[in-house]
């Protein structure tokens, strides 16, 4: 498989250290707020990648934080701690905004089947680790205390711009960009490890350190849990294009000066879900969950559908009607996959070659939206329907559209069509034309007289069903 690789800057062969397995981190959300879907975006096509690795037979370790502790308001060291901002917001415990934003992301992750890594770690049980490893950092030369704090060293590195896609000047200009100057820092670049003389005051969570009471700094949590969960050799590391700077270059530097060899070869970053004012975030007033998808009547799984038609490394622009058009193909190819009958099997030169479409397409760099075509060149084929049900189930273990549940649901609601008698469906026509106009009360009147004639009409997600009372 190849997949572009950030380091590199080229598409690269898929590698591990052991054959055939896989460890795998991905920074997990901070939970001070609901995920936005531009999050999600970025956990729907991690978990693709998973899925696709192990479709691909990969045994895979899957290692994610949540940041309960640590991260401020600016990637840098600046800022305010969002978890306190988040707890102030609602008067209550920064433990309480952890927990309750932690569920409410795995349930957004359920609704768009996101699968739970195996492994996942919150920031403030790991506090001993931390301390462990910036202690080791001290003792080698590599982070130095001042002010109170401590801070890595970036000029003890050869090289600490590992992200080539920034070039130094515009790196320098993001550092300094809305950083009121740390006096404490020996150069521009160099992070907080550990915070004592932290400006907050009211910070809830600290802990006791060799340095003092205080906290850690972001960076070192994802470091430290990934060495921990997936040894000293890490094969692929995930997580939105906005984590590259500073807060993966900062990772890299910390782990190999830790670990004293390189640390991750591969690392996979997606593009950003963008509305029209630019990048979807959670300090803009826009702040799109997954339950406000819901409350608009969407399917949380055609929202996934829309991700997937594009490729994880151009920017998504977010639109209520491209989500329209995307939720529209996706109800349509349900209908599609409902109608298939589980008749006539047997694997055949024209399933494999199918099958081979949809693993090119995903070896290309995860190109998901090829592999939607391949899906489609599925239905289009002339294979027997049961082998087309096949296919679509198992490149549905990958893509996780739910297609073959959905359509299921969908046939199991809908009588077949010889069965709705012509006066029935006239009314049905005609009740659609009146919920199309928001003539509802109309609408009701259509159903009544539908339902005395013995049929019953229900709103579901996936359109108008109707069957015999
Ligand atoms: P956070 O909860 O802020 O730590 O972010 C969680 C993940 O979402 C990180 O991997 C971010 O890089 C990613 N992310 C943030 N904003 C966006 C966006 N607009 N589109 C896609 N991914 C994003
Ligand atoms: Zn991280």
């Amino acid at each position: 498989m190849k997949l572009y690789n950030s380091l590199t800057r080229t598409k690269d062969e898929f590698k591990t250290h052991t054959p055939g397995r896989a460890e795998m981190y991905t920074c997990g959300p901070t939970v001070y707020h609901y995920a936005h879907i531009g999050n999600l975006r970025s956990y729907i096509m991690e978990d693709v990648l998973e899925k696709y690795l192990r479709w691909s037979g990969y045994e895979v370790n899957r290692v994610m934080n949540i940041t309960d502790v640590g991260h401020l308001t600016s990637d840098g060291d600046t800022g305010d701690d969002k978890m306190l901002k988040g707890a102030k917001r609602e008067h209550k415990t920064v433990m309480e905004i952890a927990k309750f934003y932690t569920d409410a992301f795995f349930a957004d992750c359920e609704k768009l089947n996101i699968r739970k890594p195996k492994t996942i770690v919150p920031a403030t049980s790991y506090i001993g680790e931390f301390i462990k490893v910036i202690s080791s950092l001290i003792e080698k030369g590599y982070a130095y205390e001042a002010g109170g704090n401590i801070y890595f060293d970036t000029s003890k590195l050869e090289k600490y711009y590992v992200f080539n896609d920034f070039s130094e000047e515009d790196l320098a200009v993001g550092v300094r960009e809305g950083v009121e100057a740390d006096g404490n820092k020996r150069n521009k670049t160099d992070f907080v490890l550990w915070f004592t003389k932290s400006k907050f005051e009211d910070q809830e969570l600290k802990w006791e350190s060799p340095w003092g009471i205080g906290y850690p700094g972001w960076h070192i949590e994802c470091s430290c849990i990934s060495m921990k969960n997936n040894g000293e050799y890490l094969d692929l590391h995930c997580g939105g294009i906005d984590n590259a700077f500073p807060h993966h270059t900062n990772e890299i530097a910390q782990s190999e000066a830790y670990l004293g060899h390189e640390w991750c070869r591969q690392w996979f970053h997606v593009h950003h879900l963008n509305t029209e004012g630019g990048k979807m975030s959670k300090s803009k007033g826009e702040f799109l969950t997954v339950s406000l998808l819901e409350q608009k009547g969407y399917d949380p799984l055609a929202y996934r559908f829309f991700c997937l038609q594009s490729h994880y490394r151009k920017g998504l622009m977010f639109s209520w009607e491209n989500l329209d058009n995307a939720a529209a193909a996706y109800s349509k190819l349900i209908d599609r996959i409902s109608r298939l009958k589980q008749e006539g099997s047997g694997e055949d030169e024209k399933c494999a070659a199918l099958r081979q479409n949809f693993k090119e397409a995903m070896d290309n760099d995860l190109n998901t939206s090829l592999a939607i075509t391949a899906l489609y060149d599925v239905l289009k084929s002339d294979i027997p329907e049961g082998d087309k049900l096949g296919l679509i189930a198992d490149f549905d273990s990958v893509l996780s559209l739910g297609l073959i549940d959905r359509a299921k649901k969908l046939s199991s609601a809908k009588p077949n069509d010889e069965e709705i008698p012509a006066e029935i469906a006239e009314l049905i026509e005609e009740r659609k034309a009146a919920r199309k106009e928001r003539n509802f009360a109309l609408a009701d009147e259509i159903r009544d007289k539908i339902s005395a004639l013995g049929y019953i009409v229900e709103e579901t997600r996936e359109g108008t069903k109707i069957r015999r009372a």
